[in-house]
């Protein structure tokens, strides 16, 4: 074996250990000078390397880390290039390091190699303002390094692109890493909790996923769960959610704030308002991120008096109020009609909590207004408002509208959201609806043809159902279940009994190019009735029924699942795009009120 050079274990190398402030570093640096030490590369790069790790101080360390990289009398190695992007990138100077980087592209004596790219990816993926150049750094990887099997490189890059939300691109660099170790594990799992946004399969491909981690080397740790959590949470898994809160007890991971926040909005999304209020009991320490999550929970679920006491709560335990907190409060008073209120927490945000208002509140308090039928003060706050209003707030003005038979600001606001959104069918079809139901039958086709001319498709109707642990899907008039034959049979039952009850469907918000005798039978097999139909089917008797609907429920299944829950005597709890509905015994918690 060849003896190691003096200059890697030489003792002025140790004093780096024992150091504490620039000051220090500085005294050694001058050591290194007088020794000559400072000639040689190795040496040099654990100068340049300490200097910017703690205690020192990241601004100064770096500032002088930098300057002797510029003293250096000789052309600098690739390897001290790379020490320098590295700690720059580290500490989010994120300019520099690509700047430095740029500097070895220039020099034709260097090449990047494998330890040039993972710090820069890391940097790239912290902000969406690196992102781009976070994807030209890619190619740079393929054209310098060539199809490359380097963990380090791979686990970065993954871990870039799950930042970015790219999960075929993470799915497909997750699989070229060989014996993933828990940081890939954890990037990959993250990229699907953040791109499964409503009802999608690739969270149960998430579920999948931990399933094969459990069979690997790999031990999750709380960042694993989280994902795994949320995963759950965006599809309503509810079982699955609950496995995971057992995972976490039974293998002593700590219930953190954040494994604590993604369980509390797990259970509430999953239709259990009583369990995250448990798990927020149970939290040792609770901040504004927990907070925030119950006072959510709370909104959604209708229960807005204890959504209002638990804000008040945080105040008197004098935790921080931010702008997510009122956004909160707001949307509880909101669910539960409370105009005035909420109101009083708009007015107040700013001089009780200094918190600027964004536009997400002037949204939620011109939805507030809208659903209370002041529509020309709604109005009067979005021509005020300071910044230009978004498509969710003319949406929800536009619902107001058609919910308060307002044509005329309805138009008003289509036209913007046409402008914003033009190929969203969502306020076509609101609009033609409201013509409908006054009988405007040639505006209802000069809408129907607008939108047929501009090539916009109608989003279909999809619904999840949980039963036994496995998940159900159904989208309008499926029958591709393989207990069709008895769903049908359980509908057709459903809709007998209903007519008994002298039930007649209620059609209005079938979308206007079916025909007229068609929307009858179209709205029996909207896909939530086929989800109830199978819940019914498929569950013991008297169990409570849970669906998650991708679109907000017509008003035909609102009413026919209020009748349902009461003759079959269950509770359905429904979560529709914007809140949840707990029907029982014939009444719905929303109060007709969504
Ligand atoms: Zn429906
Ligand atoms: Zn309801």
């Amino acid at each position: 074996m060849r003896p190691q050079s003096p200059i890697f274990n030489h003792p002025s190398l140790l004093l780096f250990e024992k150091c504490k402030s620039l000051k220090t570093l500085k005294q050694i640096h001058g050591h290194m000078i007088t020794t000559g030490l400072i000639l040689h590369t190795f040496p040099l790069s654990r100068l340049l390397l300490h200097s910017s790790l703690p205690p020192i101080s990241s601004t100064l360390g770096l500032s002088y880390a930098t300057s002797i990289f510029h003293q250096i009398t000789y052309p600098p190695s690739i390897f001290l290039y790379n020490t320098l992007i590295s700690a720059l990138a580290s500490q989010n100077h994120t300019h520099e390091a690509l700047s430095l980087y740029t500097r070895v592209l220039c020099d034709q004596t260097l090449w990047p190699n494998n330890f040039t790219y993972p710090s820069l990816f890391k940097a790239c993926g912290a902000h969406p303002s690196w992102l781009v150049h976070g994807r030209a750094l890619h190619a740079h990887v393929l054209k310098f390094l060539g199809p490359t099997s380097d963990h380090f490189v791979l686990s970065s890059l993954l871990h870039f692109y799950s930042r970015c939300g790219k999960l075929a691109l993470s799915r497909h660099l997750f699989h070229q890493i060989q014996n993933p170790d828990l940081g890939a594990w954890n990037s990959i799992m993250c990229a699907y909790a953040h791109v499964s946004t409503g009802a999608d399969t690739s969270s149960i491909e998430a579920l999948l996923l931990f399933n094969q981690m459990l069979h690997s080397l790999a031990r999750p740790n709380e960042i694993t769960l989280v994902s795994l959590i949320s995963a759950c949470a965006d599809l309503g898994a509810l079982s699955q959610g609950a496995w995971a809160h057992a995972y976490v007890d039974r293998h002593d991971l700590r219930l953190n704030r954040f494994v604590g926040t993604a369980l509390i909005d797990m259970y509430a999304r999953c239709g259990r308002a009583d369990m995250a209020n448990q798990v927020f009991d149970a939290l040792p320490r609770k901040d504004t991120l927990c907070y925030n999550a119950m006072i959510r929970a709370l909104a959604v679920h209708g229960h807005g008096q204890r959504a209002v006491g638990l804000f008040d709560q945080m105040t008197h335990e004098n935790v921080t109020v931010d702008n997510i907190t009122i956004l909160a409060v707001m949307c509880a008073c909101a669910h539960v009609g409370w105009v005035d209120e909420g109101r009083r927490y708009f007015d107040s945000m700013k001089e009780a909590y200094g918190i600027e208002p964004k536009i997400e509140h002037y949204g939620c308090l011109v939805d507030l207004l809208g659903r209370a039928g002041r529509l020309s003060e709604a109005m009067d706050i979005v021509r005020k408002m300071p910044m230009k209003p978004n498509a969710v707030l003319w949406r929800s003005l536009l619902g107001a509208c058609r919910t308060h038979d307002h044509l005329e600001l309805g138009e008003h606001a289509l036209t913007h959201l046409i402008q914003l959104e033009p190929e969203n069918s969502g306020s076509y079809v609101l609009l033609s609806n409201m013509y409908a139901n006054i009988n405007r039958w040639d505006d209802v086709r000069r809408v129907r043809k607008v939108m047929k001319d501009k090539g916009v498709q109608k989003m279909p109707g999809c619904s999840f159902i949980e039963m036994d642990g496995a998940i159900h899907e159904f989208m309008m008039g499926d029958r591709a279940h393989p207990c069709t034959v008895e769903i049908y049979a359980m509908l057709d039952e459903m809709g007998k009994k209903l007519h008994a009850c002298g039930y007649r469907p209620c059609t209005m918000d079938v979308l206007f190019d079916i025909d007229e005798e068609e929307k009858e039978g179209a709205v029996s097999y909207h896909s939530e009735k086929i989800a109830i139909a199978f819940g019914l089917l498929a569950s013991e008797s008297g169990a409570t029924i849970r669906i998650i609907k991708n679109l907000r429920v017509c008003r035909d299944c609102h009413a026919t699942t209020k009748l349902v829950s009461q003759i079959y005597g269950r509770e359905i709890i429904v979560r529709d795009r914007i809140r949840f509905h707990h029907f029982r015994g014939g009444t719905c918690s929303c109060l007709d009120y969504w």
